[in-house]
């Protein structure tokens, strides 16, 4: 992704953040990209490349989206419960709510890039990269 249009797709990924209450951070981390529901905050590790950078802007506001409506969707009802009561953490439901959760979060971030319509999205590599992200996360959440 060129330098122009990388920097063009990050400041209108930070005007619809600004919108939505959300801070957008660079920074060395664990993970490529968090999203903290707490402080509504994305945290994203600032030595990707920019396309992955991007990438992974799109998928931690997806997760912002999923966060915004979390208490009224069903979809989500156990990670819900799971907020004043931690034992539910250890069902198969919640497990399935969180990789479920993943797969929703970068189909609403492309979703929003086109929303956005932001300009040099290569969505088959995007397709790859949040592919080999969901198989860690299944080792992860499954392992
Ligand atoms: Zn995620």
């Amino acid at each position: 992704m060129r330098r122009k249009t990388y920097e063009s797709n990050l400041s209108k990924l930070e005007s619809w953040a600004k919108k939505n209450n959300v801070k957008i951070v660079f920074g060395r981390h664990g993970e490529l990209g968090e999203y903290d529901m707490h402080t509504k905050t994305i945290i994203v590790d600032s030595r990707l490349s920019n396309e992955k950078k991007i990438f992974v802007i799109l998928h931690e506001c997806g997760h912002a989206l999923v966060h915004k409506t979390i208490y009224g969707d069903r979809k989500y009802a156990v990670q819900v419960e799971s907020f004043i009561d931690f034992s539910k953490k250890y069902t198969d439901e919640y497990k399935v709510e969180i990789l479920r959760e993943e797969f929703d979060a970068w189909e609403r971030g492309v979703n929003l890039s086109r929303r956005l319509r932001l300009e040099g999205i290569n969505y088959r590599k995007m397709k790859r990269y949040a592919s080999s992200l969901i198989v860690e996360y299944c080792d992860w959440v499954l392992g």
